[in-house]
Formats: C-alpha cells, sequence, structure tokens
C-alpha cells in the first residue's frame, strides 16, 4: 500500500464494508447507491477518525508521549473517538470542547459524544465560542511540558496530512472493493468540515490514478473556501507520500447548500434525511455531518443535479452517537434546535 512505510496502530475494523442500499434508491429514483460504512470501523461506536488516528496516534506513541490533547465541538466525534484511543492505549487525553451552539439543552451538553469522552476516562475543558482552538491547544501543550508531561497534539478534526493519509487507504479499499462487486463509483459522496476525509480520498484516487471523483457536502464552510483548504491538504498528503503530480485545483468539488444556518444547527432537510435513511435502510445517520451530507445527496437526485450517471457510493463518516445529544430535535413536534 501507498502508506506502508507509515507507522500506524491498529485502532479500526477494517476493510469496512461497501453496501448497497436499494431501498433508500427506490424511495429517490435516481443512480444505484451504495454505503460505504465507515460508521462501522468499531471504535467506542466508529467514525471516520479513527482511519486518521491510526496513524496520528502511532506517531504520538513514537514521539514517546504520555499524553494526547485535542479540540473539537461539544459534540465532537473526533474528540470521542481520540479519547477511546487514547484508552486503548494507555495514554492520557486531554479535551478542550468549544461552546459552538449557546445551547442549555442538558442532552446537548452532556449526553452523545460527552457521555462517551467521560466514559473513556479524558478530560474536558470547555472554551467560549469563538475561542482559537489551535491556540488553546499550543498553549496547553506548554504548560503541560513545563509540569513534566510529555503531551502530543493532534490537530482539529485530525487533519493534517498525516491523518488524511487514512483515507488515502481508504481511496484504494474501494477502488479495490468496487472491482470486487463489479460497480466502477462514478462519484463518491460524504460530509466534508476539518477537510482531512476528502483530502485524503483525493490524493488517494490521485495516487491510484483512479480518476473518481468526490464532492464534499459543506458542514461549516461556504463551497470556494473548503475547496481551498481540501486541496492544500491533498497537495501536503501527496507530498508526505513523496508523489509529485499536482492536483488541478478545479479537481476538488465542494457544495455548501445544505449548511442552514451554521455548524451543528439542524435543518429540516437534515431531519427528513435521517429519519428517511433510518426508514428505509435502517441505517443512522448524524445530525451535524452525514445527515446534512444525505440531505444534500437527496435533493441533489431529486432535481436531477447529481454530476453523474454512474453509481454513487456515500461515505458514511459516522456520528450516530450525536443523535442523542439531539433528542429533542427528533422528538414529537420537535422543531429544528439546537
Ligand atoms: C469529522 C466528521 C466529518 C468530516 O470529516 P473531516 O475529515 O473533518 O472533513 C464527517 N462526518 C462525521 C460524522 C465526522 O465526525
Amino acid at each position: 500500500m501507498l502508506t506502508d512505510r507509515f507507522a500506524r496502530v491498529s485502532l479500526a475494523h477494517l476493510p469496512t464494508p461497501l453496501e448497497p442500499a436499494p431501498a433508500l434508491r427506490a424511495a429517490l429514483g435516481g443512480p444505484p447507491l451504495w454505503i460505504k460504512r465507515d460508521d462501522c470501523t468499531g471504535l467506542a461506536t466508529g467514525g471516520n477518525k479513527t482511519r486518521k488516528l491510526e496513524f496520528l496516534m502511532a506517531d504520538a506513541v513514537n514521539a514517546g508521549a504520555d499524553c494526547v490533547l485535542t479540540a473539537g465541538g461539544v459534540q465532537s466525534n473526533h474528540a470521542r473517538q481520540t479519547a477511546a484511543a487514547a484508552a486503548k492505549l494507555g495514554l492520557g487525553c486531554e479535551i478542550i470542547l468549544d461552546e459552538t451552539l449557546p445551547s442549555a439543552d442538558p442532552d446537548y451538553r452532556n449526553n452523545g459524544n460527552v457521555l462517551i469522552d467521560r466514559l473513556c476516562g479524558a478530560q474536558v475543558r470547555r472554551v467560549p465560542r469563538g475561542t482559537d482552538l489551535e491556540a488553546a491547544l499550543t498553549e496547553r501543550a506548554k504548560a503541560l511540558m513545563k509540569a513534566g508531561g510529555r503531551p502530543y497534539v493532534i490537530p482539529v478534526g485530525g487533519s493534517n496530512a498525516l491523518g488524511a493519509l487514512g483515507y488515502v487507504d481508504c481511496a484504494t479499499e474501494l477502488v479495490r472493493q468496487s472491482r470486487e462487486t463489479g460497480e466502477a463509483p462514478g462519484l463518491v459522496v460524504h460530509a466534508s468540515g476539518s477537510a482531512g476525509t476528502q483530502a485524503g480520498l483525493v490524493a488517494g484516487f490521485h495516487a491510484a490514478g483512479a480518476d473518481v471523483p468526490v464532492l464534499g457536502i459543506c458542514v461549516s464552510r461556504s463551497a470556494p473556501e473548503q475547496a481551498q483548504k481540501v486541496h492544500r491538504l491533498a497537495q501536503q498528503t501527496l507530498d508526505l507520500l513523496g508523489i509529485t503530480a499536482p492536483i488541478a485545483k478545479d479537481r476538488i468539488q465542494t457544495n455548501s447548500d445544505y449548511v442552514g444556518d451554521g455548524y451543528g444547527i439542524a435543518t429540516e432537510a437534515m431531519i427528513k434525511a435521517v429519519e428517511l435513511t433510518a426508514r428505509t435502510e435502517g441505517l443512522l445517520l448524524d445530525p451535524v455531518y452525514s445527515g446534512k451530507a444525505m440531505a444534500g445527496l437527496i435533493d441533489l437526485i431529486r432535481k436531477q443535479k447529481l454530476p453523474t450517471t454512474g453509481n454513487v457510493v456515500f461515505l458514511h463518516t459516522g456520528g450516530a452517537a450525536g443523535l442523542f445529544a439531539y433528542r429533542s430535535t427528533f422528538g414529537a413536534g420537535g422543531g429544528p434546535q439546537p
């Protein structure tokens, strides 16, 4: 594999299944639909950060770290998977949570991912919305070093070139699996946030000489900003792999029509997408990422604006633990909150 020379620890159940979604397809019309089940990576309810953490945690161990630090929004799936990985490897874990939404809902504040952070023994600190998280991580790492600790900082979302290697491998895995099923993907669609997933996939397909387009449905930024972030990180990932062939900027596809009022804020389309996917496939999406990505996919299929006529692979990036934080959003008569 392209990533063989990089150290990794085994955290994920791999390869994740690639499954057809016939009932969802029938409900929508449109092209054949497959789901790449990265919600099944297995670590404390799974998700996409686990692939990145295989490389990042190996680097932490090799650096002699005694604890890892990371940050995210209150219901960060990345923080939860990092807490679980640290627990499994016997490292300490500190998490800085940005009070992204000014929600007083006790489920949002303490259930879902936050409950799991605590169960895995992570120390959780909350900081006001808008705090510079990278600066807060650096500052906390300095304080720990001063006290004799050996902290290792993992960036928000695990999205640096080393973390993105996890999705270089996922691209290779998808190419192999679709050869086995005989169904070549015409398009991969997924939720794009801190950009490591999309950057890794784009770099991986590029390196494998497989011309599979990847459409990132944005959950926070505008489409041009997200495309720039993805492009930069994809290029850095190729550099790390020692591959010199550059990626053209117009290879990066992003769509920000489904963000709604902002990161983590529910939309009616997300609620409908989560319900439809549960009711047709028995498959659980999440309110912040995969629910909005599916809302986008559904809308593009219905409006016949999907940029492919071939097979569509929806990369399910996980996050269902977050559903329990959004109970009121899905409850009887519950509006789109928090
Ligand atoms: C983090 C996350 C994403 C986005 O992945 P990035 O690599 O940050 O772009 C998508 N879905 C879920 C469930 C996530 O937790």
